[in-house]
């Protein structure tokens, strides 16, 4: 069963509002998590208190920045099982997000979660380098976010191609991220982005954690070579 006292005083201590359905999703949310990682693997099993903190409070910090705004388009790169993605929903329900996984398994998952929930949300079987040159999904959303995915310069190419000029992308980080902003600088340059800069995104209780968000805005169009062809970005980071 989940805590759901730490996960409502979490919310609040961040300053993240929330209603009575939203608390029941999450609750739902984990319950079919469970119901799924007892069959395939999902994603690590967590304690339930861990669970809440690693896994729902982590993905909802721009909210406690302010950072998407009302009917935001916003594409979560790498979701896995939904993550930072589907918190985010579940608190935002006004976001029209896209879930992007190049795993079928996740998903399937995924929609059905989505269908039990009674959320509304698209999700896409592809890997970025492939989507982000679909014109249905080139420089078409507000803001991209990615967690756990890739280095910073890696993610600045999987992520700013899907980004509209004027938006933004959003790239959950620890303290390592000071030793890959020069390269991330470098790679936002080239893909039409400006690195805005790192802020702290706390956890409530968790300040050993030392979580972060890099926020790169997206100051012109991506030049039409990028994202270089699947696999790429990876093996030959742009910086
Ligand atoms: N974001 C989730 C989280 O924080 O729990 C999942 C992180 S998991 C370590 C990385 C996920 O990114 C995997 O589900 C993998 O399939 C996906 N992924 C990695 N590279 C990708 C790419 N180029 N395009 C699409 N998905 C990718």
């Amino acid at each position: 069963m989940m805590n759901t006292e730490r996960l409502t005083n979490g919310l609040t201590a961040m300053g993240v509002p929330f209603d009575q359905q939203a608390v029941e999703r999450f609750a739902a949310f984990h319950a079919i998590l469970d119901e799924y990682n007892a069959r395939m693997d999902l994603t690590a099993v967590l304690d339930e208190d861990e669970r809440i903190d690693r896994h729902d409070l982590d993905s909802v910090a721009p909210l406690a920045q302010g950072l998407l705004a009302p009917d935001a388009r916003v594409i979560d790169v790498g979701t896995g099982a939904g993550f930072p993605g589907m918190p985010l929903l579940i608190l935002r329900p006004d976001l029209k997000l896209t879930f992007l996984d190049a795993l079928q398994k996740r998903i399937a998952f995924l929609n059905d979660a989505l269908a039990r929930l009674g959320l509304s949300a698209q999700t896409l079987h592809a890997r970025a380098e492939d989507a982000a040159r679909m014109e249905a999904h080139r420089e078409r959303y507000d803001a991209a976010v990615s967690r756990a995915v890739a280095s910073s310069a890696v993610l600045e190419e999987l992520t700013l191609p899907f980004v509209r000029t004027g938006g933004v992308a959003i790239a959950w980080k620890g303290p390592g991220v000071q030793d890959e902003l020069t390269a991330a600088r470098r790679a936002a340059f080239v893909l039409g982005g400006t690195v805005r800069g790192v802020v702290s995104a706390p956890v409530p209780g968790r300040d050993d954690w030392q979580h972060v968000l890099l926020l790169t805005d997206k100051t012109g169009k991506t030049p039409k070579a990028y994202p270089r062809k699947a696999g790429t970005p990876n093996k030959k980071p742009l910086a």
